[in-house]
Parts: C-alpha cells; sequence; structure tokens
C-alpha cells in the first residue's frame, strides 16, 4: 500500500503511521521526523529550516521536495510506504504525482485526519515527545510508565518548541491555507478517505484495512 496521511497538526498522523506500519512491512516517511533530525545534527538543510520550523511555518517547497525524492528512491518502493507530514501544498502533491509516475507508481489512498482547531490545541498542548525516537507520549492519555523516559528506548522526553500554544495557532493558519487545498485535490482523484481524528487511533489501521480487503 502507498499511502498519505494528511491533516492539521496535531490529528495524530504520526501515530496512526505507527499503528499501520507495526502490522505492514512498510516505510514510514515523516517529514517533519526527518527535518527535525537535520536540524538536532545541524545539516544545511537543518540548519536552512530551523527558523521556518521554529515560527510555525512551512519549509520552502523545493528543500522539502529534494528530500522527499532521495527518501523515496532510497526505499524499497514496491512494500509500500506511508507519507506522513508530506505533502503539504499543491505544489509538493504536484511533484509528488511526477516523481512516482517516474517509478511507474501510483497511490492508494489518501487518509484524511478530521479534527476541530480546539482539538488540535488541546492535544498539542498535552503532548510530549522522546527527543531520541520520536515516540509520542500525552500528559493526559499515555504517560510513560516513568515519569520524563521514554518506554520504547530510554531518551528524555520533551515539548516540542512547536508545540505551545501560540505556535500551534500559526500552524493551524497555515494548515488551513496551505495543507486544507489537498483536500479538493486528492477527493477529485477519488483517493480520499475521511477519519475521525479525535475518535480512536486505530482507525485509519482499520480504514486501511478495509481497502486492502477490497483491493483483494
Ligand atoms: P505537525 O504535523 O504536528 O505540524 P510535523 O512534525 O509534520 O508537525 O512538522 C513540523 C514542522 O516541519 C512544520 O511545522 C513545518 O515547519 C515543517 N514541515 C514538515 N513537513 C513539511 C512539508 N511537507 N512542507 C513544508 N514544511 C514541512
Ligand atoms: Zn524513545
Amino acid at each position: 500500500m502507498r499511502v498519505i496521511l494528511i491533516g492539521p497538526p496535531g490529528a495524530g498522523k504520526g501515530t496512526q503511521a505507527a499503528r499501520i506500519r507495526e502490522k505492514r512491512e512498510i516505510a514510514h516517511i515523516s517529514t517533519g521526523d526527518i527535518l527535525r533530525e537535520n536540524v538536532r545534527n545541524a545539516t544545511a538543510l537543518g540548519i536552512e529550516a530551523k527558523s521556518f520550523m521554529e515560527a510555525g511555518r512551512l519549509v520552502p517547497d523545493e528543500l522539502i521536495i529534494s528530500m522527499i525524492k532521495v527518501r523515496l528512491s532510497a526505499i524499497e518502493t514496491a512494500k509500500g510506504f506511508i507519507l506522513d507530514g508530506f505533502p503539504r501544498t499543491l505544489r509538493q502533491a504536484e511533484a509528488l504525482d511526477v516523481l512516482l509516475d517516474g517509478m511507474s507508481l501510483c497511490l492508494d489512498a489518501v487518509l484524511l485526519l478530521e479534527i476541530t482547531d480546539d482539538g488540535v490545541v488541546r492535544r498539542l498542548s498535552n503532548r510530549r515527545v522522546c527527543r531520541l525516537c520520536n515516540a509520542i507520549y500525552n500528559v493526559v492519555t499515555r504517560l510513560p510508565m516513568k515519569e520524563g523516559v521514554c518506554d520504547a528506548c530510554g531518551g528524555e522526553i520533551i515539548q516540542r518548541d512547536d508545540d505551545k500554544e501560540s505556535v500551534i495557532r500559526d500552524r493551524l493558519a497555515v494548515y488551513h491555507e496551505r495543507t486544507a487545498p489537498l483536500v479538493e485535490y486528492y477527493d477529485g482523484k477519488g483517493l480520499l478517505y475521511r477519519i475521525d481524528g479525535a475518535g480512536q487511533p486505530d482507525t485509519a489501521e482499520a480504514r486501511l484495512e478495509s481497502l486492502e480487503a477490497a483491493k483483494g
């Protein structure tokens, strides 16, 4: 399966992607994770991306598209992939179409995680992440076994700088302006499936399973 997850920040893309990957041998490509890793390692890309990310703005399309090009060509695409956090603009979506065309691949589904703006703010201000492995926690709904320490890898659990409320509002505005148009774009191609992002964290997984069953 080749799947895209879209939705506002905090809709649960990362969590859903992790569930989908648990049961399948497919690559999980999270542009946010790749960018944060580059920032941590102070690569040329990281240095360029940092100020955009801190302000809750999008990193320029050219940077993201060349980054994705490298990742897609490196993975075993035959087994499939989940794109999480990409595409986020119409230009990125069109660039992805060209890339996949060149590889003679097509998309199976675009899963849209829907959640209200207030739901996003509530969820993201409670979100915590592992500094090392990006595992996701929540101070209300998903605490680690030992306070401040990641269950999976022992890494330190932190709050992302862009999960502070003022930045969350900026990221939401960016989502509505730049990313929301993708809904129509993929709906027009018959690829869009809407999922309740405020519901159970298994919904995308379940939806995908029924799609797979339908495909045979
Ligand atoms: P979220 O979905 O929770 O906003 P991500 O981890 O996906 O967070 O992304 C964090 C930041 O990384 C974004 O706010 C943006 O600055 C940058 N980013 C990630 N993916 C993209 C993309 N496809 N295009 C442009 N910027 C991106
Ligand atoms: Zn961890």
